[in-house]
């Protein structure tokens, strides 16, 4: 949150009040800094240093077009799960060559559409995939390039819904099987073997789950090497963690200076192969707040709630993975009525929390910011309790721009019909 901070008592994002932005734009309100976002994205391209490397930014931790376009424009690669992402970065300037296809179930149409625009590769997640995939490039007379995730079996120790490397996971191809999987896309005539990539969830703030998949994952690369199969790429995927509260994760430059570290162990036989990563929550996670006024304060004989006018509809985290972040004041106000609050939402759900047993100085009419929410806000967003859905604004230095309209009654009912009759 580098890019947040307090001066003279009041949170700015750069160089705006936030006070500013919810006067005109109202809440709740999703305020990221342009500043941050490049910041993170430049860490990890700077730390590579002359290595062949490829950032793919996993666009489903923030597809705003806005966010795509300043990460397009520095050069970014993107990692997407749907046909939607894959038209997004393309609306947002990206390079068709550096798009990463990542996800378990891509359907013929997703298939053909990207084929069509030429990505960077697909990353298979099973035979039957890898099947349909051959039969729709031949059907168009290309040749699909094909990386196979594997899942290496690595503990990543993180909430269970993030985690992805295990053998239990839907994700990716057990990493005993792999080399048959190669085998097989290398007698193919619509599949071009180009790489191999794994990702093993989300949140991690230990670099060894990492270094563990690498090794597991290089391992592989030399046993495909002996076979004749030689691969252009390694992919490691997202996953590096950010702090929400007192998690102390490796910055993205140590990260990727551990498994370069690690890469130039292995020795000469490796070298010359692309380094791809997929990081989402690293880059846009820190960068974002979510402005919330309170509307009520209401005390029970057991709690303070300080009820919000933004709720589990704009971020699902508190509610689905019982995430922490942190909540602050937009104004430091010394009211001296310090009080524990349960931050709640409008909606009818018990889950419908930002934060709770939190100690705030506040009164009705207040703003508050909930803190670290550029990554999978927004984007998990929804209509619950028919709630438009929250307007998204840019800050870059001292000026400001509204990157997603508060969503309008219109809006709200929009592709709604009534029976004929
Ligand atoms: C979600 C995901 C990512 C990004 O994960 P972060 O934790 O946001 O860095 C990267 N690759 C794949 C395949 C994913 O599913």
């Amino acid at each position: 949150m580098e890019s947040f901070s307090y001066q003279d008592g009041q949170l700015f994002a750069e160089s705006v009040a936030l006070t500013d932005i919810a006067q005109a734009v109202g809440s709740p309100v999703f305020v990221y800094s342009r500043g941050e976002i490049e910041q993170r994205w430049r860490d990890y391209d700077e730390a590579f240093g002359g290595r062949n490397h490829l950032i793919c930014y996993a666009v489903k931790a923030n597809s705003n077009l806005a966010v795509l376009a300043l990460l397009a424009k520095l050069g970014s690669g993107f990692d997407i799960v749907s046909i939607g992402e894959l038209e997004r970065v393309l609306r947002a300037g990206g390079d068709p060559k550096k798009i990463i296809f990542s996800g378990v179930a891509k359907t013929e149409a997703e298939m053909r559409r990207a084929l069509e625009v030429g990505i960077h590769c697909f990353n298979i997640e099973s035979v039957n995939e890898l099947d349909q995939l051959n039969g729709v490039a031949e059907s168009m007379g290309r040749v699909a390039p094909v990386s196979v995730r594997v899942n290496p079996d690595v503990d990543a120790n993180t909430h269970p819904y993030i985690a992805t490397g295990l053998k239990e996971s839907k994700f990716g191809i057990a990493i005993e099987q792999a080399s048959d999987v190669y085998a097989r896309a290398s007698q193919m005539g619509g599949i071009r073997i180009t790489g191999v990539d794994c990702h093993i969830g989300s949140q991690l703030t230990e670099i060894e789950p990492f270094l563990e998949a690498l090794d597991r994952t290089l391992e592989l690369v030399g046993d495909l090497q002996d076979q004749g199969v030689t691969l252009e790429h390694i992919d490691i995927g997202g996953g590096l963690g950010i702090s929400y509260y007192d998690e102390q994760p490796p910055r993205p430059e140590e990260f990727i200076l551990a498994m370069m570290d690690r890469f130039q162990d292995m020795g000469s036989r490796y070298q010359n192969m692309q380094f791809i990563i997929e990081p989402g929550r690293s880059i846009v996670g820190n960068a974002g707040v979510l402005l919330a006024k309170i509307e009520y304060l209401k005390k029970t004989e057991v709690r303070n709630f300080a009820i919000v006018d933004t709720a589990m509809n704009d971020l699902m985290r508190p509610a689905l993975y019982d995430a922490w972040h942190e909540i602050v004041p937009v104004i430091k106000n010394e009211y001296g009525n310090s009080q524990i609050y349960d931050v709640v939402g409008p909606v009818c759900e018990s889950g419908d929390f930002l934060g709770r047993g939190r100690e705030l100085d506040i009164r009705e009419g207040d703003l508050l910011a909930v803190c670290s929410v550029g990554a999978y806000g927004s984007v998990m967003s929804s209509n619950y309790n028919s709630r438009p859905r929250a307007a998204e604004v840019m800050v870059s230095g001292d000026a400001w721009h509204i990157i997603r309209k508060r969503e309008n009654m219109d809006d709200l009912m929009r592709g709604e019909s009534l029976l004929p009759d």
